[in-house]
């Protein structure tokens, strides 16, 4: 057909095909990464006998030094600075690294995951939102974090993903900290098994894994200009020991190093933190990235361990060329970076096994999602066995609270999870999942009259409660990354709404949304309080499920719920100078310098070390958490010697089945200088009605040690050890004192 053009237009339109051609063979380029047989010949690293590290160094050798400068930083994230000429490589997530398309080596496509696949509405796909990290912590139980994590990596791998940015392992020092949700509650063993186990299963899906942020990110106030000031030996036995263990069981293709300084130099370029103890002590064989625009420097970055800059080039582009041809950095140095991203790619599988879209399976997303968020639900108070409730014997029921009618509260920032049927959000705008309350409370009490009112008029409320049988306030706290809370209270007058609710019907139960814990100052006068936390995708049923007893709640907190801020280690959030936060727009203005400092002063005493030390009695201790049957705890034995284990008895003493987490402490020679106890080792116990079982749980030998700051090692401290078993760390019925040596 001829098209009849002026000459402009003619010259206009060559010119635009010719670079839709060049474009379609870059991309073309970049998305063939052909490793049939007949290449697999040519390319010795496809022989899957060989390690990991070996197929790195064949490829490595094959490498020129532009390909190996394009493996160490990312090209810019969408919707965030400059959009580069190659944005059209990117899959829509947070970032990518380029591959090596004539060596078969694809990009790495990378996607925040934190409770689920990121960003699906901009990118018209579908996500599943699974229960928040801090609540799946909650279930206390590998294999629930497990499930997780494949549920993760299949969905990443369906939407054309080949790495993760999930798996946050920040300990909860800060209860205010807007990512509590992110994380896995404030004890390093229960944190760090629970994140590894969930990052060893998702990255089985075939995914680069991923564990973050390292380390002591502990608050989002001045995230980026803050120096967290703490001594080796709190370091090594908190915060780092949940990445300690965490790393150590998932094995994963990388680290996020975080935003903050610590001691004076920022995580990404702290060599204590990255060469000295992730790289060297702890062996770590993958890559560590930067979290996004947390690189400030290039030589000194590098010597220190960082091997790759997201989401941008400023430091590990161009200059690290120059700074190599310089001879600033050492070839070695370089070929240590590209190996250790090639070595990740090629063991989580995305070489051999390319990644190929398809559709997410949203039926057993859910399913997943159910099971998860009822393992997850903390029945924190259950008066006088006001619940389960019976569908048989109630007759009116209201169902009270903002949002109640249709949904139910998520965490915010880049662990948001986008809802179906809803337009993409925007950073930090409140998102609610349409996951009503109303509808799943209507339909298991279907011979129930169920009405609503949302609480904007008190006094309503506590009308509607007062001629109901049953009233069921779902309160709710946002948070979000790059925010504090400026309390633990809950907002929009909600304490007042549940005050004037249970003031009119004493049969008032709790049902909180929340993404860490809240003050409760109506506490003595409701019934029933349930922790759903953000229950994701399935939450409603779940909360259904556990209020009309089809599910037998059996999970506890995996953080402290204290009386009021001023019982935390620090009364006060530390917050930053004015004018600290302003770094250029993709954050390459950064300062050489941290801009103020947060001491952890409290050193060892994090979470409910802080309050058994200090004598501070919390509104609800870590690990707590009711059933609606009951449990006895007997004939507790330690045995020490070469392997320390523990064996006890369990005995389900009331009428239901149910699921027991049992704990395991351990106080510490008062030579040792720790705090009262520790949290050494738990089991999640399935009893029937009446059934008992023993229980016998190893000691892990490093889970006794303390860290001898002068000898930069771990050591058992001889002594007197005692050792407690019970339902919570404050409800512990069995104690055994133990000499160990
Ligand atoms: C967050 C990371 C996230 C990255 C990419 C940063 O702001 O701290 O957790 O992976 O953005 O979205």
């Amino acid at each position: 057909m001829k098209m009849d053009l002026p000459r402009s237009a003619r010259v206009s339109l060559a010119a635009l095909l010719a670079l839709v051609a060049l474009v379609a063979a870059g991309y073309a380029r970049h998305r063939q990464n052909d490793n049939s047989a007949g290449q697999a010949q040519n390319r010795p690293w496809m022989n899957t006998s060989l390690s990991p590290d070996e197929r790195a160094d064949l490829v490595l050798k094959e490498m020129t030094l532009d390909e190996k400068i394009d493996l160490l930083h990312g090209n810019g994230m969408p919707g965030w600075g400059k959009p580069r000429p190659n944005a059209y490589l990117g899959n829509g997530g947070a970032g990518f690294v380029v591959g090596v398309p004539r060596l078969g080596i694809p990009i790495i496509q990378m996607s925040d995951a934190a409770y689920g696949v990121r960003s699906s509405a901009e990118n018209g796909r579908y996500s599943t939102a699974l229960p928040s990290n801090l609540a799946s912590a909650a279930s206390w139980d590998p294999l629930a974090a497990c499930e997780y994590g494949t549920l993760i990596g299949r969905e990443l791998r369906a939407q054309g993903y080949n790495m993760t940015l999930g798996g946050g392992a920040n300990l909860t020092r800060e209860p205010r900290n807007g990512r509590t949700f992110e994380y896995m509650g404030e004890d390093p063993i229960l944190a760090g098994t629970l994140v590894g186990n969930r990052m060893k299963c998702e990255q089985a899906q075939q995914v680069i894994g991923d564990i973050k942020h390292y380390a002591l990110n502990d608050q989002e106030s001045g995230r980026n200009e803050v120096n967290a000031v703490i001594s080796k030996r709190p370091m090594r036995e908190t915060d780092l020991l949940a990445f300690q263990i965490g790393i150590a069981i998932a094995q994963p293709g990388a680290v996020m190093c975080s935003y903050n300084a610590v001691n004076g130099d920022f995580a990404c370029e702290n060599k204590y933190l990255l060469a000295d103890v992730l790289k060297k002590e702890w062996n770590f064989k993958g890559f560590v990235l930067s979290d996004w625009a947390g690189t400030h420097s290039t030589v000194k970055a590098s010597a220190a361990g960082l091997d790759n800059e997201e989401p941008f080039d400023h430091f590990y582009g161009a200059q690290f060329k120059e700074a190599v041809q310089a001879g600033k950095i050492p070839l070695a140095e370089l070929d240590d970076h590209v190996h250790r991203i090639l070595r990740s790619e090629f063991a989580a599988g995305i070489i051999d096994n390319p990644v190929k879209k398809s559709v997410v399976d949203a039926e057993a997303g859910l399913e997943t999602a159910r099971k998860i968020a009822e393992q997850s639900i903390v029945l924190l108070k259950n008066n006088s066995g006001v619940l389960p409730l019976d569908p048989a014997k109630i007759h009116s029921i209201a169902i009270i609270g903002p949002h109640a009618d249709t949904s139910m509260i998520s965490g915010g920032g880049s662990a948001q999870v986008d809802p179906p049927g809803l337009s993409a959000p925007h950073w930090q705008e409140h998102v609610w999942f349409p996951t009503s309350p109303l509808r799943a409370v209507t339909a298991a009490a279907p011979g129930a009259d169920v009405q609503f009112d949302s609480g904007a008029n008190r006094e309503s409320a506590a009308a509607l409660a007062k001629k109901s049988d049953i009233a069921i306030v779902f309160a709710y706290q946002w948070t979000s990354e790059g925010m504090d809370l400026p309390s633990l209270s809950l907002p929009e007058n909600q304490d007042a709404l549940i005050e004037h609710v249970a003031a009119a019907n004493p049969k008032t139960i709790v049902v909180l949304e929340t993404g860490t814990a809240v003050t409760m100052p109506w506490l003595d006068k409701v019934s029933g309080v349930v922790e759903a936390w953000y229950a994701g995708s399935k939450g409603h049923e779940a909360v259904a499920n556990i209020l009309f007893g089809r599910v037998n709640p059996n999970a506890k907190l995996p953080m402290t719920f204290p009386r009021s801020e001023a019982d935390l280690p620090h009364p006060n959030l530390v917050t930053p100078p004015p004018g600290a936060g302003d770094h250029g727009t993709e954050g390459n203005e950064r300062g050489a310098k941290p801009a103020f400092e947060v001491h952890y002063d409290e050193g060892l005493k994090v979470g409910y070390k802080w309050y058994d030390a200090e004598n501070k009695k919390p509104l609800f201790p870590f690990g707590h958490g009711l059933s609606y049957t009951t449990y006895a705890y007997s004939d507790l034995k330690v045995k020490s010697g070469k392997e320390t284990a523990v064996t006890f008895t369990v005995k389900n003493t009331g009428s239901r089945a149910g699921a027991e987490i049992a704990q395991v402490y351990a106080a510490l020679p008062p030579s040792a200088g720790e705090p009262p106890k520790r949290l050494i080792a738990w089991s999640k116990v399935h009893l029937n009605a009446a059934e008992s079982k023993q229980v016998s749980l190893a000691i892990d030998p490093q889970y006794l040690n303390v860290y001898d700051e002068k000898a930069s090692a771990w050591k058992l401290v001889p002594g007197n050890y005692t050792f407690m078993v019970g339902a919570s760390s404050q409800d512990l019925p069995l104690q055994q004192k133990v000499t160990l040596e």
